[in-house]
């Protein structure tokens, strides 16, 4: 029975399979960057910043020499910006404790840094044939489903029970590929709103299709209220360049840049006031269109004004002369400057020719 699932999986895998540019010549390190690029974030999004990524970065060497604003750059707008700066230290890592070659073992791989159990599962399994389960959310649902299991899979205790029961499972000869079957699975077929059981390779070992109960599972903990913040950025323009500030280095999109912040919702009025006081004379002021981004626990709520400022303005306080702070043409916005995609409505603007 549970060789025979692993047979169903493993055939429509090879009947199936997607083409993904991580699939072809595949090695560990091109197998860890995908992986990595994949948490939180679409296939489709992911595989031309994985063409990119590769070309500038081609080997580990690359990787852990490479300066910051460029894997900012690299990354920029797929978020979760700490996966690359990970990244960086985990290849310095590999350089200076394992000669420059990932460690093909799991208990070797969750040492790195931004390597947690389900990468190391993937990067064991499809890179050096390790019979070892990669855990994810698509995972949890597919087994809740196939299992009925009535208790959240939030919980750490439902998540070691999955381990096992995979464990079971997966097939000894194949253990990446099982592992890839069930992450196209998780993707392509068992969704989590409307799983097409009618196609799915593992429907007739499922028990939640045959108590026609898909739709209950999986179980999750309620989650905790996003909070909502609002904000307003300035965008303020001299002579064909604007000015921006470079986020901290620890914390929320750390070391990326962003237009001038407040923390409320500013009237024109006060951002009349607020240039004045800086000692800018402005010459045009246009309020943009309202933007919002979700993180996954808080809501940035986001108004902006495009000001350009005259080029003689008396500056009291150059906020240029701080190292977070530099006027940027449009160029370099947008080669050299890495941006969070929070901003990406307003850099959109910046480069429109049409402002
Ligand atoms: S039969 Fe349906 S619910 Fe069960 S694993 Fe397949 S797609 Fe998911």
């Amino acid at each position: 029975m549970i060789e025979i699932l692993s047979k169903k999986l493993l055939e429509y895998y090879d009947e199936n399979k997607r083409d993904l540019p991580w699939r072809m010549n595949p090695n560990p390190y091109r197998i860890w960057v995908s992986e990595i690029m994949l948490q939180q974030t679409r296939v489709s999004t992911v595989i031309p910043y994985y063409e990119n990524f590769l070309d500038a970065l081609p080997r580990v060497e690359d990787l852990a020499r490479a300066d910051e604003e460029l894997l900012h750059k690299l990354w920029e707008g797929l978020g979760y910006y700490s996966r690359v700066r990970n990244m960086k230290r985990a290849a310095q890592q590999i350089l200076e404790d394992h000669q420059g070659r990932l460690p093909e073992s799991y208990e070797g791989l969750i040492q790195l840094q931004g390597i947690g159990p389900y990468t190391a599962g993937a990067i064991a399994s499809i890179a050096f044939n390790k019979v070892v389960p990669a855990i994810d959310g698509n995972l949890l649902r597919i087994y809740s489903r196939l299992h009925c299991i009535e208790e959240s899979i939030d919980l750490g205790r439902v998540k070691k029970e999955v381990f096992a029961l995979v464990l079971e499972d997966i097939s000894k000869d194949r253990p990446g590929d099982f592992n890839q079957a069930l992450m196209d699975v998780g993707s392509s077929i068992c969704l989590p709103k409307n799983p097409k059981c009618h196609i799915c390779p593992i429907g007739e070992f499922c028990q939640a299709f045959k108590e026609n109960r898909q739709r209950d599972f999986p179980l999750r903990k309620i989650k905790a209220v996003q909070k909502k913040e609002n904000w307003t950025f300035i965008i303020l323009e001299k002579r064909g360049k604007f000015l921006i500030k470079k986020r901290p280095p620890q914390g929320l999109l750390a070391g990326l840049w962003e237009f001038l912040p407040f923390f409320s919702h500013l009237k024109e009025e006060e951002v009349k006031i607020l240039i004045k006081e800086k000692g800018y004379t402005f010459k045009t002021i246009k309020e943009l269109d309202s933007s919002q981004h979700v993180f996954s626990h808080k809501i940035w709520n986001m108004k902006a004004y495009l000001v350009e400022v005259e080029d003689q303005s008396l500056v009291m306080e150059d906020m240029s002369s701080y190292d977070s702070f530099c006027w940027a043409s449009p160029e370099e916005i947008k080669e050299i400057y890495p941006f969070s995609s929070a901003m990406g409505k307003y850099v959109k603007e910046v480069l429109s020719d049409n402002r």
